[in-house]
């Protein structure tokens, strides 16, 4: 598996084997561009990619033959659709995690303790949501964690040991804070793309072509394309029998400390 450690060593070595042929045989030194180029595309594609496992273990689905799959909704809690997606998940029996910006808690608490009293899970999405959040260091990163555990503690009684990045990127910085804090990484395997410009055709069946047993799908309570295009989802994974699961569950893991 193409890691951070495993193309360091890669890079490294053959750097050493460029510079042996330069010495020996007086190749050009425009080869060197080769691994640089190759090392510095890996690190792009390992940070953006969060299923890459490139700096840190994400869980990005189960390993199962049962038709089980978990929701997951980013970037609430949202005064305007969160509610909306409560609803729809308690007419289909369903239960999702929700993953919140600690700054959006101020003035919804009463949200999540609607979404922790329905039964459904709460992790932490870092507390700004920032542009530039990932060129912090591991101290900023720290920080974010905690502050919005805080607040989702302080608000529901439970500490969440979930996280997932914002944008779903990944640095060194985010690696070693979350190990510090214990957190586990949660990403997806199925991407609704549902704060694109995509219609709700579009975006359902982006999701229900790529849903199989063990799946994550990732959506954002922001937008009443989410909530229409959940509701025929969860229709879908009903006439399929897919059934709607915690990803504690769907994992294996523990949601809270
Ligand atoms: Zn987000």
């Amino acid at each position: 598996m193409l890691t951070f450690k495993s193309s360091s060593l890669l890079f490294i070595l053959s750097l050493a084997i460029c510079g042996l042929l330069v010495y020996v045989f007086s190749i050009s030194c425009w080869w060197f561009i080769i691994p640089v180029f190759l090392f510095k595309a890996a690190i792009i594609y390992g940070s953006a990619t969060i299923q890459s496992n490139f700096y840190l273990k994400a869980y990005n689905s189960a390993s199962t033959t049962e038709k089980k799959i978990a929701i997951t909704f980013d970037d609430g809690p949202n005064p305007l659709y969160t509610q909306k997606i409560l609803s729809i998940l308690t007419e289909y029996q369903a239960k999702a995690t929700f993953f919140l910006i600690g700054k959006n808690i101020d003035g919804n608490e009463h949200i999540l303790n609607e979404i922790y009293n329905q039964g459904h899970l709460i992790g932490g999405h870092s507390f700004n949501h920032g542009f530039f959040i990932d060129f912090k260091s591991v101290n900023g990163f720290i920080e974010e964690i905690n502050q919005t555990n805080h607040l989702i503690e302080t608000t529901i009684g439970k500490r969440p040991r979930l996280f997932r990045p914002p944008y779903g990127v990944t640095t060194p910085n985010i690696a070693s804070a979350v190990k510090k804090l214990k957190q586990d990484v949660i990403g997806w395997n199925v991407r609704s793309l549902d704060t694109t410009n995509d219609s709700t055709e579009i975006v359902y069946n982006r999701v229900i072509t790529q849903l199989k047993p063990g799946s994550i799908v990732l959506f954002h309570d922001t937008s009443d394309k989410t909530v229409e295009v959940l509701k025929q989802t969860l229709n879908f994974a009903e006439e399929n029998g897919f059934k709607i699961v915690n990803v504690d569950e769907l994992l294996k893991i523990q949601a809270y400390e």
